[in-house]
């Protein structure tokens, strides 16, 4: 199976992008209360999951393509909280397209 980028503008949330990079959520406490954090991660988490099951991997891609400021909702997590969308890519199964 060979790996072909399927979705070439897959803008995320700063918060997903931090998830997706580097697996690591620790960053989201410094906005969030602890609690609410656990709650953001989950979320984050979930959709993340969904979208690698029915759709494909999810890979960081050309930070000269990010979004400094959008209102657009969050290709991840669907929020629509405006701010910095990340270009990233998905990757998937070429034979499909
Ligand atoms: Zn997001």
């Amino acid at each position: 199976m060979s790996l072909a980028i399927i979705d070439d503008d897959f803008m995320v949330c700063t918060d997903c992008l931090m998830i997706i990079a580097n697996d690591d959520a620790s960053g989201l406490d410094y906005s969030l209360g602890e609690e609410e954090a656990e709650v953001r991660e989950h979320e984050i988490l979930e959709a993340i999951a969904e979208i690698q099951r029915e759709e494909g991997q999810i890979a960081v891609g050309d930070s000269g393509k990010d979004d400094e400021f959008s209102s657009s909702p969050c290709a991840c997590c669907g929020t629509r909280l405006a701010g910095a969308r990340h270009h990233c890519v998905l990757l998937g199964d070429s034979r499909e397209r």
